[in-house]
């Protein structure tokens, strides 16, 4: 089996990912993982749910004990920067000065928060999330009947929405699109999403474009395009990520809103791959490029490019999949529903039980199941099958969902 060095810049998932499966494809060189932050590899969903709620300690995050990574003989390297990238010297550049030789480079660099560009951006009270040290901060601040002002109606904006009214925050949603989770879904399953947000006393304003931040330092207000004066005692601003590509274009790789891949996570030099939320790569189900931001999605492509590396092809070919929780509810979407021209409602949003599935041209896109795991887990495998199904059919819920596809 191969030996030499690999180096993985990045600490999260897709950089865990792969030095986890390179060990178990019988790579038995060298692995240094340079992780720019204090913690060892963790997962980030329950930083704006159970996590940010205080129902988790820090180490119930962890990808792998502490152990695991001395075990395995894998070198992690915390609160390290990797700053620069010699491809053509194979060196590593760190933030101490320190070079390491790698014979292959791992980038899974991920991508960092969207920040406000308006005035009074700076505001001590104007939080993102990220990672814990945002959570901690944002923690300090969440007593009960404290305002908070979230920009942003994706799903940043709503699980932190969700967590904070559960622990008795005033809270306002502020979305620039007309509807919440605008990119993601359709009119009938974002508008379900406001009715139960509302319902649980959260206010929500779309179609506002925040412009400035005011106030004194403890109790700022956001400012709205349309005069709006919202007043808070702290903001968290979820508008979007921006894959962390600078490294990886400083060093000459191809990048365009990521570092491109193709589906075995080779960028454009040789022995230099790319994972997770910073990486953008051709979708074999969807006949384009995607950069997606999500756990299966970091998960896969580590996988992919410790196989890779290992000389062992196994092409990324996954279905997209994403989820979501919200109070007592279980968004699981399968595929993406961009160009959809037919969407099919499947049982009684008021039922809080009930799935959208799009379509175009006859042809299933995607599915967003709503407390619906068994039409979530079929979708899944029809969407990789591009399977066609007549929108009579799924939208008759006398028809069992394992029949579904029988007469497609
Ligand atoms: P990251 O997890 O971002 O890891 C990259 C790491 O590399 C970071 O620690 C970064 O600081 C470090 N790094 C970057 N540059 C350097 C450098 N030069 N040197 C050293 N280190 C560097 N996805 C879901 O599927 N479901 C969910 O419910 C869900 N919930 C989420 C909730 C929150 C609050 C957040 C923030 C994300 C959520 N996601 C969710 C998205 C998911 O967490 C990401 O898609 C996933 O973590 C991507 O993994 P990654 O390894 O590509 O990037
Ligand atoms: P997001 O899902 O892209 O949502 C951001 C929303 O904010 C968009 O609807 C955007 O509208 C809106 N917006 C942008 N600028 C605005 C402004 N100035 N004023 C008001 N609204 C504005 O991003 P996110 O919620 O910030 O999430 C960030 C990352 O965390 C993503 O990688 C996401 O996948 C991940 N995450 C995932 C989950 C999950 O999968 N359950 C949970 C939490 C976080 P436009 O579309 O019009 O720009």
């Amino acid at each position: 089996m191969s030996v030499g060095t690999v180096v993985i810049v990045g600490g999260g998932q897709a950089a865990c990912q792969a030095a986890v499966s390179l060990r178990q494809e019988g790579y038995a060189g060298r692995i240094v993982m340079i992780g720019d932050e204090a913690v060892l590899p963790y997962q980030r969903p329950p930083l704006s749910k159970a996590y940010l709620a205080g129902q988790l300690a820090v180490e119930r995050l962890f990808l792998r004990p502490p152990a695991f990574y001395e075990q395995q003989k894998i070198e992690v390297q915390l609160g390290r920067t990797a700053s620069r990238i010699d491809v053509i010297g194979r060196q590593v550049e760190l933030d101490n000065g320190e070079r390491i030789d790698f014979d292959q480079l791992v980038l899974a660099t991920g991508g960092r928060p969207r920040k406000l560009a308006c005035p009074g951006a700076e505001h001590s009270r104007l939080f993102y999330l990220r990672d814990v040290r945002d959570v901690a901060a944002i923690q300090a601040q969440l007593k009960p009947g404290a305002r908070i002002a979230l920009v942003g109606g994706g799903y940043i904006g709503l699980e932190i929405a969700a967590v904070a009214r559960k622990l008795g925050l005033d809270v306002t949603v502020l979305e620039a699109a007309p509807s919440l989770l605008a990119r993601v879904t359709c009119p009938q399953v974002a508008n379900f999403y406001q009715r139960e947000h509302e319902a649980h006393g959260v206010k929500i304003r779309c179609g506002v474009m925040v412009n400035g931040i005011a106030g004194d330092e403890s109790h700022p207000a956001v400012l709205t395009a349309d005069g709006q004066r919202i007043e808070a005692d702290f903001i968290v601003a979820g508008i979007g990520l921006l894959p962390n590509v600078e490294l990886a274009m400083a060093a000459g790789l191809v990048c365009d809103n990521g570092i491109i891949v193709d589906d075995e996570c080779r960028t454009s030099v040789p022995g230099v791959y790319a994972a997770g939320d910073c990486a953008q790569h051709p979708s074999a189900v969807y006949h384009t490029r995607l950069r997606l931001e999500s756990v299966p999605n970091a998960i896969e492509q580590g996988k992919t490019t410790a196989a890779a590396i290992c000389g062992k092809s196994k092409p990324y070919r996954q279905v997209p999949w994403f989820w979501s929780d919200q109070y007592d509810i279980k968004l699981q979407t399968a595929g993406l529903n961009r160009g959809y021209d037919e969407v099919v409602i499947r049982g009684a949003p008021e039922s809080r039980s009930f799935a959208a599935w799009y379509l175009r041209d006859g042809r299933l896109l995607a599915v967003d199941a709503i407390n619906r795991p068994a039409e979530f887990t079929l979708a899944k495998s029809w969407i990789a099958e591009g399977l066609h199904i007549p929108s009579e059919r799924l939208s008759d819920e006398t028809i069992a969902v394992k029949s579904l596809a029988a007469a497609a």
